[in-house]
């Protein structure tokens, strides 16, 4: 094996080991966006309801949404602005986000309607995708992964926090980077499995691994470069072995 496999085999056995540490950490909990708990249309609608507040309040909103009969792209469409802002309001920011939710449902339509959306492949849908008002790299990557089934890693900002603490991932920060490193890490994993690690990436970012993360009772503590230093009081004598993308560093 020359070096370069083995830095390459180093990287995907780190990035694997943390998923399955998380998986049995979290594989139990609820995640809203699991096929079994929403409809396609839910999710693309909640991908924009959640844009800068909480899941609660944008499943506040999806509700109100529901109630009024506007979890359909054509209901979108030909509801009225005072109708599709009241229903949003609760999420925050009520005329963007109407304004976005008739941009990703006039994407659909154009598209040929919904299960003809679901049914184009990953490019050809994260291109549409990313050309609609309002939809970004990580509101496509969700809607690609959970309403439509791709396989795409979503990568978001919960995804570059606990791999960076840990002490893993791309040489370089962008989005495409972050996309090719853990989708290349994980050459054997389905969408099931993508869909399952990023809902504990955000659960784990959100209970332990917040802004000050909380260490003592993490499942990835021994494994991360971040908590090793906090809780060790002689860190700084031997830093921890970090695998990054086409190299090592000690
Ligand atoms: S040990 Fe601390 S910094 Fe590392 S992943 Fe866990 S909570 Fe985050």
């Amino acid at each position: 094996m020359d070096r370069r496999s083995s830095v390459v085999g180093q990287r995907s056995d780190a990035v694997q080991d943390i998923l399955e540490r998380l998986d049995a950490a979290y594989g139990h909990e609820h995640w809203h966006w699991m096929p079994e708990h929403a409809s396609p249309m839910e999710i693309i609608v909640g991908a924009i309801l959640v844009q800068h507040t909480t899941w609660q309040n944008a499943e506040r909103a999806l509700h109100a949404m529901r109630d009024v009969g506007l979890l359909d792209a054509n209901a979108i469409i030909v509801a009225t602005d005072a109708t599709l802002v009241d229903a949003v309001r609760v999420s925050g920011t009520p005329n963007v986000k109407a304004r976005r939710l008739r941009a990703i449902a006039q994407t659909i339509i154009g598209a040929g309607g919904l299960d003809a959306t679901l049914a184009l492949p990953l490019e050809d849908l994260r291109i549409l995708l990313l050309a609609t008002h309002g939809v970004g790299r990580e509101t496509a990557d969700a809607i690609a992964l959970y309403a439509c089934a791709k396989r795409t890693f979503v990568i978001d900002a919960y995804t570059r926090r606990v791999f960076r603490r840990v002490g893993i991932g791309p040489e370089h920060d962008a989005h495409e980077d972050w996309r090719g490193f853990l989708e290349n890490a994980l050459p054997d994993a389905g969408v099931r499995t993508f869909q399952r690690y990023h809902a504990w990436i955000v659960l784990h970012a959100k209970t332990l691994c917040r802004t000050r993360p909380l260490c003592d009772p993490c499942p990835l503590l021994d494994a991360c470069e971040t908590g090793r230093a906090s809780t060790t009081p002689h860190a700084d004598a031997r830093p921890a072995a970090s695998v990054h993308a086409g190299r090592t560093a000690r």
